[in-house]
């Protein structure tokens, strides 16, 4: 018999330490493995199939680009490219979208519009972004340095200089930086995906913002993570009271194909010219018309909807029998457990749940349209796995 795990471990590259579990087919936040078992999802391909796997209206309107054309190159004009762009721009009030294929290239485009934005705006060598400590902003080297972990750093210098960390929640690190070295912008992930699930605070994102204007520094959001309704908005800076002058997203923007934007507004506008920036995917039509098909449908019902799954998690789960704490947003949940998160993730699947890790963290980030009876069967669930 064909046993696809082996095959998989003899060629596919080493980087991911997979779980025992192969999944063959799935439909809404259902999913079955190879030998039959059905399990609730709860983490929706770490935050990409936004309405779940396979919804009615993102299936059509991928298969109705299908039917069309699927590629064109960014030489040309095409409909599913312009028709987002505008929606993106619609629904946020940014000026200008570039396209790429990843989180990564979202945040590459980020960090070299904020170069180039400096260098035409202040001139040579203030090229220095801060970020902060206990990020992730991607896998290229550049995101790499980007991201303020160590480890991650490690065995792959070395690196592009103009990036500095600062202490998250800390306004004094903030400032030092911008005193003492020349810069052009701070980055952050209103809430720390990788790094644990941890929402930086509303005064030190605004401190933030606040230094950002006193010393001409652009604000770059991270919403790769954080974006497309995940954590109860259409963006979760809009949770903490202003507006970033570029963010990234990318994850649940395609609802399942690869897709990412660099959203650009009033300062950025006009960084980027001809020849300046590229992809050859970018724009792509048929991740294009499924990413339309997600974000015309993040409105006030559905992003109500968010809310209210995400008060039903955390009311559950704080001060439950095995828990220490639960943070994060909308839904997007870290959950901190007494016994090691690993054993507890075990006991999740063996029960038929599938939450992932975010460091030592049990991580949750359901499908935001999750029927309200398959997320309380899998809370309970949850709930026994932690005890
Ligand atoms: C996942 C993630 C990235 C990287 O996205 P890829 O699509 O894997 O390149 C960057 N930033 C944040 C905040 C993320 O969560």
């Amino acid at each position: 018999m064909i046993n696809n795990k082996e095959i998989d471990k003899q060629y596919v590259a080493n980087t991911y330490a997979r779980f025992d579990i192969e999944i063959v087919d799935g439909k809404g936040s259902r999913v079955v493995d190879s030998n039959g078992k059905e399990y609730i999802d709860l983490a929706t391909g770490i935050a990409v199939n936004t309405f779940g796997i396979a919804d009615k209206e993102w299936t059509d309107a991928v298969t109705a680009q299908l039917g069309k054309f699927q590629h064109v190159s960014n030489l040309y004009y095409s409909e599913p490219c312009a028709k987002l762009a505008e929606l993106l721009c619609e629904k946020t009030g940014a000026k200008k979208v570039f396209f790429g294929n990843s989180g990564a290239e979202a945040n590459e485009c980020a960090i070299k519009v904020a170069r180039k934005w400096a260098q035409d705006t202040k001139g040579e060598g203030d090229y220095t972004i801060i970020t902060l400590r206990n990020s992730f902003h991607g896998r290229t080297i550049t995101t790499l340095k980007a991201t303020g972990q160590d480890v991650f750093h490690k065995d792959f210098g070395p690196f592009p200089e103009g990036f500095a960390y600062a202490e998250a929640n800390n306004t004094e690190s903030v400032k030092e930086i911008v005193k003492s070295t020349k810069c052009c912008a701070i980055m952050m992930e209103m809430v720390q995906g990788e790094g644990g699930v941890l929402p930086l605070d509303k005064s030190f994102v605004l401190d933030c913002v606040e230094i950002a204007r006193e010393n001409d520094l652009l604000i770059i959001a991270d919403e790769v993570q954080t974006g497309n309704g995940r954590t109860g908005t259409l963006y979760a800076y809009e949770q903490f009271g202003f507006v970033p002058d570029i963010v990234s997203t990318a994850k649940g923007l395609g609802g399942g194909l690869p897709i990412g934007a660099t959203l650009l507004f009033d300062k950025v506008e006009c960084t980027l010219n001809a020849g300046s920036h590229g992809s050859t995917f970018g724009g792509n039509p048929i991740a294009c018309a499924g990413a339309i098909s997600i974000i015309s449908r993040l409105d006030e019902k559905t992003l109500n909807g968010v809310k209210e799954r995400s008060e039903y998690i955390f009311n559950a789960l704080n001060g439950a029998q095995g828990i220490k704490s639960v943070t994060g947003l909308g839904l997007m949940i870290g959950i901190e457990t007494e016994r090691d998160s690993g054993e507890v993730l075990k006991a999740c699947f063996e029960k038929g749940i599938l939450p992932i890790k975010a460091k030592t963290k049990i991580r949750l980030l359901p499908a935001l349209n999750i029927p309200m009876d398959e997320l309380k069967r899998a809370i309970e669930i949850l709930k026994e796995c932690a005890k």
